[in-house]
């Protein structure tokens, strides 16, 4: 079975003033598309057909067709799962006990995430994961993560948040510090909570 790009879970002016209209409908209905058709594309007749994508990207050397692609239907399905119109604030629960027993604070995840996001050269994204039951923070170049084999980031995604261009271009342009400043105000933590307890 093919993959389907997913519909987004609100509307694509739910998330303005933080990610306009614009940018969510070209990032949802161009790029998503495009990513999930070319991996149905580059999956079709091999060994990795009808596998899941977790399955495909974790199962070692893969073409540049499926990491990209493969990649990218992945992260953005995770990108816009862990965002909400009624997102921003704090965790709760478990979620923000392993937050402060990792960086201290939340103020603190946010500026050690904030900087992985800032300092990513070029595109790519930065990652929240959990590996061993604890949390930590990197990030990965192009449409990396951290379920691939051989990348510098190591543990299960928990949120990440796409530092492409086309993320945030529109709205900010160069001034990507201030669209990741922007993201937490639209983070959904019930989403990366949910995402945290499958993880440990
Ligand atoms: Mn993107």
């Amino acid at each position: 079975m093919a993959f389907e790009l997913p519909s987004l879970p609100y509307s694509h002016d739910a998330l303005e003033p933080h990610i306009d209209t614009r940018t969510m409908e070209i990032h949802h209905g161009k790029h998503h598309a495009g990513y999930t058709s070319k991996l149905n594309a580059a999956v079709a007749g091999t060994e990795l057909e009808g596998k899941s994508i977790e399955e495909i990207l974790s199962s070692g050397t893969l073409s540049a067709g499926i990491r990209n692609n493969g990649g990218g239907f992945y992260n953005h399905c995770m990108f816009w799962e862990v965002m909400s119109p009624n997102g921003g604030g704090a965790p709760t629960g478990d979620l923000a006990t392993a937050i402060n027993a990792a960086f201290g604070s939340l103020d603190a995840f946010k500026e050690t995430f904030s900087n992985a996001a800032a300092t990513r050269f070029g595109s790519g994204w930065a990652w929240l994961c959990v590996k061993d039951g604890k949390l930590s923070v990197c990030s990965t170049a192009n449409q990396d993560n951290p379920i691939m084999k051989g990348v510098s980031c190591e543990g299960t995604p928990i949120m990440g948040i796409d530092v492409w261009e086309h993320a945030y271009y529109l709205n900010y342009q160069n001034r990507r510090p201030d669209y990741i400043n922007a993201f937490f105000n639209v983070v959904n933590w019930e989403k990366v909570a949910a995402n945290f307890t499958k993880a440990i």
